[in-house]
């Protein structure tokens, strides 16, 4: 028989919005079945309609969505940027790079690459299981982000492989993370937190109510 998982309780949080008038809420439902598991689904929403057209939710503040699409644009343009490097370094490099990473000790490469996670334990029982290094290798390039960027022109370095393309697309990245630093930071000033006015629990399931 399936278990079937019930409304337990849902807990609210209502705070003010930015024009005033309205709110804009957060809501945990937690479910619970006969054997004590537990599944808590959230919900946020702007409840004020003039706020709702002008705003977006983030984290627990308000921001305005002119703010935040010029954030976005931003954080796009560094993870395409980043996109099409990996692309074109995997493609050349690959080989010389994975000779290169799998023949120094696993102690190195986990520093060289600022792998954060998992620990260095974890991360030598990764590489010596059957095909782990070329697992590992492909796990902690496989994003498209700052780090990977990072650990692919590191090793590059390493290899002492110059390529103008690759160091012209690198010096123009760091200019689009310098810019996307900025935006994200003058959207911290636009953020819009709320005074919270409602903290409470509610046992009436929100598909009956
Ligand atoms: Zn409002």
């Amino acid at each position: 028989m399936a278990n079937k998982m019930e409304h337990f309780k849902t807990e609210i949080r209502e705070y003010r919005c930015a024009c005033g008038n309205g709110n804009y809420t957060f809501k945990w439902h937690t479910y619970r079945d006969n054997y004590f598991s537990e599944d808590v689904i959230s919900q946020k929403e702007i409840e004020c309609p003039v706020c709702k057209e002008t705003h977006y939710i983030q984290d627990y503040s308000l921001v305005p969505k002119a703010v935040s699409d010029k954030t976005s644009e931003a954080s796009n343009a560094v993870k395409d940027l980043c996109q099409i490097i990996k692309d074109y370094a995997l493609e050349h490099y690959r080989e010389p790079m994975f000779k290169y990473i799998s023949s120094i000790p696993a102690t190195r490469w986990h520093s060289l690459w600022h792998i954060g996670s998992p620990a260095i334990g974890t991360f030598r029982k990764d590489i010596n299981a059957t095909n782990g290094k070329e697992a590992t290798f492909n796990r902690h390039l496989s994003g498209s982000y700052e780090s990977t960027i990072y650990r692919i022109m590191v090793t590059l370095e390493k290899c002492n492989i110059e390529d103008l393309k690759l160091a012209n697309w690198n010096d123009d990245l760091q200019v689009l993370i310098q810019k996307r630093n900025e935006v994200k930071e003058l959207e911290n000033g636009y953020l819009y937190k709320g005074q919270l006015l409602r903290d409470y629990t509610s046992y009436q399931d929100p598909k009956l109510s």
